[in-house]
């Protein structure tokens, strides 16, 4: 029978990462503040034998567990950070919050930090064996939701020397991902003005909400007039007050700005800067734009996307018990699902996914994926990597069929058997890749050539300027 995740560790091991990942639950600290997971994380590598070196890069909670020397250098990333406004208790199949804790793993990346972790092991265990030259590096980013950690990380150089970088992340589904995933740009807008009696003396004011509102619909006229894979966000973050009576001074808006590629992300930023200066000069205020958070498309690898996929099929999925599938079941039926909105451009046998999800109700099969180039909607800081060093992902299934990601049903799920037999899944189908190129060199050589193929010659420009430094998004 198929073990799916649990050969390659010793007992004590597995148990030590199922304890780890229940910790980093219980932790669920959000985006810079993952100080107590960042520890934990560091701990538990140096006492398996990882030099681990922490806050680097200008971020206190990242850090670096790495094992061996010379090339090649691989990296795995993980995270760990969690959300705001997903507070829930553990295995509860409804919606039921913990009294006083704001955040969740609804994200499930306190898996995804602690699976890397546990692939970081297998790969070190096969070095020392082998005999292996090459280097494994564990790499802690710490505020993938929001504050761009991986960015940081690739601006400064960190992955300069890394030949390769792979990642997962929890999922409904076991397939390789593929495609790119769009640039992004966040930013404030703060309008300042004069206030007066809004009534009494109106004449005399210059209303910044005025300037907000004239923001939006001069944005919302653009709408019809940029690409169809480009996307703008906005949300009032100051509203100039309570009161009508007073025109309001100050007023701020935060936009963000997606397109699916760096330099559309910029231009399609530049038209909404055009905009704000059009709405400030309507109202006779002026405007200060604050850069927030800037993230890459993702520049996908096929060959690296290719040995990932025979890792999982030769891995293979982890056997559930009957009480496993029950409590997978409770879920599923906490949140509908059309089994066809599930298939997308990277699903390669549509069918064998629609008859799982009528037939399971946690994927028990390995979907085949199919090589695609087009871009999903959406960002992550993994676009930053991919575009210095050749990166790929997988997902695992650690959650019921049913609810997605930054939902309630994930966090409630996090520490369960199920979500921690993905997790080992994950962590054993990235160390069969990793060691793979470590045994076939020409499988980075064709990773690279494909990497500077897509390139094909263009520098990475981080988004972010050079002059912003790691902060917390609020
Ligand atoms: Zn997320
Ligand atoms: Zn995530």
């Amino acid at each position: 029978m198929s073990k799916g995740g649990f050969t390659l560790l010793s007992n004590t091991q597995n148990q030590a990462l199922y304890e780890l990942q229940k910790e980093l639950w219980g932790y669920a600290e959000p985006g810079f503040l993952e100080h107590r997971s960042a520890a934990a994380m560091s701990k538990f590598l140096r006492q398996e034998g990882f030099t681990v070196t922490e806050g680097i890069c200008g971020m206190e909670t990242a850090f670096v567990g790495v094992w061996g020397s010379g090339h090649p250098v691989i990296c795995l990333l993980a995270e760990f950070d969690a959300l705001y406004g997903l507070s829930q208790e553990a295995d509860v199949s409804e919606y039921k919050p913990i009294e006083g804790v704001a955040t969740g793993h609804g994200c499930g990346h306190h898996l995804l930090g602690t699976g890397s972790i546990a692939a970081a092991m297998m790969v070190k265990d096969y070095l020392e064996k082998n005999k292996l030259s090459g280097t494994i590096k564990m790499v802690g980013c710490p505020a993938e939701e929001s504050g761009s950690g991986k960015a940081y990380l690739a601006r400064d150089g960190f992955f300069d020397d890394a030949d390769a970088a792979i990642t997962w992340h929890p999922s409904t589904l076991n397939v390789v991902s593929s495609g790119s995933n769009q640039s992004c740009i966040q930013c404030y807008f703060r309008f300042h003005g004069v206030s007066s009696h809004a009534a009494g003396n109106p004449e005399a004011g210059r209303s910044a909400l005025d300037a907000v509102e004239l923001m939006s619909v001069g944005v919302n006229y653009l709408r019809e007039h940029m690409d169809s894979k480009e996307r703008v966000h906005y949300a009032y973050t100051n509203a100039g007050g309570i009161s009508p009576n007073v025109v309001q001074a100050e007023a701020e808006v935060k936009y963000l700005v997606r397109s699916t590629t760096n330099p559309k992300c910029q231009k399609l930023y530049e038209r909404v800067i055009n905009i704000a200066k059009g709405a400030a000069m309507m109202t006779g205020t002026t405007c200060d734009v604050i850069f927030d958070e800037g993230l890459s498309n993702v520049i996908p690898n096929f060959t690296l996307e290719q040995v990932l996929e025979d890792a999982f099929f030769k891995v293979g999925v982890p056997a559930y018990t009957e009480a496993e599938r029950a409590y997978a079941k409770q879920f599923r039926d906490t949140y509908p699902l059309e089994p066809e909105s599930e298939v997308t451009a990277v699903i390669a046998e549509p069918k064998a996914l629609i008859a799982n999800i009528q037939n399971s109700d946690i994927c028990d099969i390995i979907l085949r994926h199919r090589c695609v180039d087009e871009c999903s909607m959406g960002s992550t800081d993994v676009g930053d990597v991919s575009w210095v060093v050749p990166t790929a992902q997988i997902n695992t299934a650690c959650y019921s069929y049913g609810a997605g990601g930054h939902t309630w049903q994930w966090v409630a799920q996090g520490k369960s058997t199920l979500a921690y037999k993905g997790m080992m899944l994950a962590a054993e189908v990235m160390a069969q890749a990793v060691e793979a190129c470590f045994e076939h060199p020409e499988i980075i050589e064709k990773a690279k050539a494909e990497f500077e193929e897509r390139l094909a010659g263009q520098a990475y420009e981080c988004l972010i300027p050079k002059d912003v430094k790691p902060h917390i998004i609020q």
